[in-house]
């Protein structure tokens, strides 16, 4: 393993134009082969439900490690304390936490809270000298997303969004494969991203704290799914919206909408997001040579999927343990995933879905 590092640190100083890339192999190994190398120290902001997950995914990681919370709620943090052997001075709530900064237990924080809330969090995280992860959406608008990318420049610390998929061993075969030719040439993405939400009260429907309905929680992925799988951004995006209960679903909160994306070689994407139909969670990608479909896509996993060739293969892996582990490697060791998770990754999910607001509100085909 040593050695396995200092050959990645030689890379990293000597082909610093050439981004050290994850293969699915060593996907495997990071798993698999011990490590002595730095862990990432990280407290999570937010001890809700995705919260609890990632917490739990951490427990199997390798280079990344749970220290401490930020949390509104002060019988959750007993309760964590507790379960994952957490300091009292690793601790903080919403109006503390900027005391972080005379902190060197934390490395980075992971901000696990409502959409609306990710901008004032990160800015205060940045400012406090930790890097930062937040969960996707990144904020609720580009314009956002853009500020947090700037203020974290600025502190000089990285920020994360939490695209877990970039490190899901299926999806990242499959991307290595469209770029080894395997598809041939792109030409058409349909990707189904849906689920039925329960509780009307929940935050998820308060636009002031989601930014959106269904489109920032679950069809982002069918967004940022189209562009990894494709390989290619969009320049183009047509949307119409359905709403069939808008007691529920109010203004501003999208229930249903389907969208379509251009791209520069004449691919297209045709797409639906909705928080009005269960089990909604399938990419389909064809080319000029084949094809591959994934059911399910981008849930928890185990990911399922065929290509022409036959079907997908590599083990599941907890999406969460693979994404904690692969962006300590890239903190310290400069290792990029197949595809970015950086802030800029993010900005360019939030001027899509800006985008496909628009167009679904005028009705035009909105340029990007
Ligand atoms: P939850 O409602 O389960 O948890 C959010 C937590 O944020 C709360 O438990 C609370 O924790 C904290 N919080 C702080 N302020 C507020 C507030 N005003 N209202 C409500 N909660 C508040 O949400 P999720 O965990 O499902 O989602 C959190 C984020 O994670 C979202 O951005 C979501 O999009 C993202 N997510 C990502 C997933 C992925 O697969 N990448 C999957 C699911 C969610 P506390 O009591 O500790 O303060």
């Amino acid at each position: 393993m040593t050695s396995r590092r200092k050959f990645l640190e030689t890379l990293s100083v000597t082909s610093f134009a050439i981004p050290i890339l994850y293969s699915p192999a060593s996907l495997f190994a990071a798993t698999t082969e011990p490590y002595d190398g730095p862990i990432l120290k990280v407290a999570i902001m937010g001890l809700g439900s995705y919260g609890t997950r990632v917490a739990e995914a951490m427990q199997s990681c390798k280079r990344a490690k749970l220290v401490g919370v930020i949390s509104g709620t002060p019988s959750k943090i007993k309760k964590w304390q507790s379960k994952y052997n957490i300091p009292e001075k690793n601790c903080y709530n919403y109006e503390n936490f900027d005391a972080i900064k005379d902190n060197p237990d934390i490395d980075a924080v992971y901000i696990i809270t409502p959409n609306g809330l990710h901008k004032e969090q990160t800015i205060r995280v940045a400012k406090a000298g930790k890097h930062v992860i937040s969960e996707k959406p990144m904020g609720i608008n580009a314009q956002e997303g853009q500020e947090m990318v700037d203020v974290c420049k600025a502190a000089n610390v990285k920020l994360l969004i939490g695209y877990r998929m970039h490190f899901e061993p299926k999806t990242v075969a499959v991307i290595q494969m469209r770029k080894d030719g395997v598809f041939g040439e792109t030409k058409f993405f349909q990707g189904q991203s849906g689920f039925t939400i329960g509780d009307p009260t929940q935050w998820r429907l308060n636009k002031e704290l989601s930014g959106g309905g269904a489109m920032m929680d679950i069809g982002i992925y069918s967004i940022n799914g189209a562009r990894y799988m494709l390989g290619e951004e969009p320049v183009w995006v047509t949307a119409q919206e359905t709403k069939t209960d808008p007691v529920k679903f109010k203004e501003g909160i999208d229930e249903t909408i389907q969208f379509q994306m251009g791209f520069p070689s004449g691919a297209v994407a045709n797409c639906l997001s909705t928080y009005s139909m269960n089990n909604l969670d399938r990419f389909y990608m064809t080319g000029s040579k084949g094809f591959v479909e994934m059911q399910p896509s981008t849930g928890y996993g185990p990911i399922e999927g065929r290509t022409h060739k036959g079907p997908l293969t590599q083990p599941h892996v907890t999406h969460q343990t693979l994404q904690m582990d692969g962006m300590a490697a890239l903190i310290f060791d400069g290792v990029q995933p197949i595809v970015p998770v950086d802030g800029e990754e993010g900005v360019k999910d939030m001027k899509i879905i800006d985008a496909i607001f628009l167009a679904a509100k005028t009705g035009e085909k909105v340029t990007l």
